[in-house]
């Protein structure tokens, strides 16, 4: 991190974090805030913007707010202002947000992280409560958008740093010192996969030595890390090339496109369009060029946006599309159909992490593909994989000794076939192997016992 990240500029960036307070209601009424539930199900008279409703402060949002002031070494003001801040948006349905604009609740404070160079305080601006907005959820079949008011209230705090950092590696040390902080407060899940934690990050360059910032460019709304570092470094070659060329940088609104590792500048136009969702057609193209599946697979997983949603987030957790998508239209379909649900809908509560964590234990030999597969309708109703493997001894097992009994056992109980075998008729190893694989409930490894069974044969 000493060594500068360009050699003729210096790196300054700035970020602004939203994170979402994980209180028991919303920031301004008793709405509970809930993730995934049926559209418009927790909403009021406040939180609808109904006329003569009246905000409330929820006092576990202000406690909430002060663990993270205290924890980040800010000065807490005992006198702070809420604003609205006009915004003229579908899901908005006030037409302002709450927040805090002048006086905000806290100001001030640091994150220390971890260089190369030893430790480094990132100070703070500031930190202040707001509202998040509502939820637009637009029909790809164009049967037009409706508006989803759930999450409409939501407390949210945004923490702003000074321009303090000066590398992509520094802005992420500092998002998960910041990460790890929050959570250990244990106000927010902090999630960046469902939106818990968002962030703009400005960039701007300076030569080396200046002593004035060079003008900003901001990336808008960024959920990933791997984006985030991705985006500094598309944006710092970006704004290089524009300088090395004699020219100067706009300050402008950017859009990252982590397919090209590009950033462009968004149009008045282009920010309307980049709220859009990906329409179907660019959604097939991505998915067959971002995680190389067949067409037929393809087709598929993006015929229904909740089925490529859940796809592409549990990919985001074990890494391999063509295994998570195998699970998916193989095994998971199947338990669906069985009870007559889909993905997308509300009774459906099974979260991507799972499917990830449940293809790991059988990639990682813990559970044989068999056991998950029996496992996966009580996952897909909500359990944890690693609870079930561990509460009900199902590890698999690869233990030699122990198969070697097994594979024994069964051999003595079929001496006949045993001889069929050693005459030449290969096949009935497989009805061996079942009697094997029954034996230790489904727990072997199917390859470590078809070695030993085969050895053991023609002993
Ligand atoms: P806005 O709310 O319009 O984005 P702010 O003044 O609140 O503007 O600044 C937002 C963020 O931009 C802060 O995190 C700040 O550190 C960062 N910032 C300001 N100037 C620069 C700069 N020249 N280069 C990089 N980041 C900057
Ligand atoms: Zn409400
Ligand atoms: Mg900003």
């Amino acid at each position: 991190m000493s060594a500068p990240s360009h050699p003729d500029y210096e790196v300054v960036i700035g970020l602004e974090t939203h994170v979402h307070m994980k209180t028991r209601t919303k920031l301004f009424c008793a709405c509970e805030l809930v993730y995934g539930d049926e559209p418009n199900h927790h909403t009021c008279p406040t939180c609808l913007a109904l006329p003569g409703a009246l905000p409330v402060l929820n006092e576990q949002a202000v406690d909430f707010a002060l663990r993270a002031a205290l924890a980040t070494h800010c000065t807490v003001h005992p006198h702070s202002i809420f604003a609205r801040k006009n915004y003229f948006y579908p899901d908005l349905p006030k037409g302002y947000q709450i927040s805090q604009f002048e006086e905000p609740y806290c100001t001030g404070g640091f994150v220390e992280i971890e260089t190369e160079d030893g430790p480094k305080k990132i100070r703070l601006t500031r930190i202040h409560m707001e509202e998040d907005a509502g939820k637009s959820v637009h029909d790809e079949g164009g049967g037009g958008s409706r508006v989803d008011l759930n999450r409409s209230g939501t407390p949210l705090m945004e923490i702003v740093t000074e321009p303090d950092l000066r590398s992509a590696d520094e802005a992420e040390a500092y998002l998960k010192k910041l990460q790890s902080i929050l959570r250990y407060l244990d106000v927010s899940e902090v999630d960046l996969e469902h939106g818990h934690f968002r962030c703009d990050v400005n960039v701007s360059l300076r030569r080396h030595g200046a002593e004035e910032y060079g003008t900003r460019a901001e990336l808008k709304n960024l959920n990933s890390f791997k984006f985030i570092m991705e985006a500094i470094a598309a944006e710092i070659e970006r704004q290089a090339d524009v300088l090395d060329s004699g020219g100067t940088v706009q300050q402008c609104t950017l859009r990252y496109h982590p397919k090209t590792r590009t950033t462009s500048i968004m149009r008045r136009i282009e920010r309307a369009r980049a709220a859009l969702p990906e329409l179907p057609e660019a959604k097939r193209e991505r998915f067959a060029a971002e995680y190389g599946l067949g067409e037929r697979d393809v087709a598929t997983l993006t015929a229904a946006r909740p089925l490529a949603d859940f796809f592409e987030a549990a990919t985001r957790e074990h890494g391999d599309g063509k295994a998570v998508s195998k699970w998916l239209l193989r095994d998971v379909t199947r338990v669906l159909n069985d009870r007559d649900l889909e993905f997308g809908d509300a009774r459906v509560k099974f979260e991507p992490a799972a499917l990830a964590k449940l293809i790991g234990l059988v990639d990682a030999g813990k559970l044989t593909a068999s056991v998950a597969g029996d496992l996966l309708p009580e996952v897909v109703d909500g359990a944890d994989p690693a609870t079930l493997m561990a509460e009900r001894g199902l590890e698999a097992v690869s233990d030699t000794g122990v198969l070697e009994e097994a594979v024994a056992a069964v051999l003595a109980e079929n001496a006949a076939m045993v001889e069929r075998i050693r005459g030449g008729e290969d096949k009935l190893l497989n009805a061996l192997m079942g009697q094997v694989m029954k034996r230790t409930k489904g727990k072997a490894d199917p390859g470590a016992v078809r070695e030993i069974l085969a050895r053991k044969v023609t002993e």
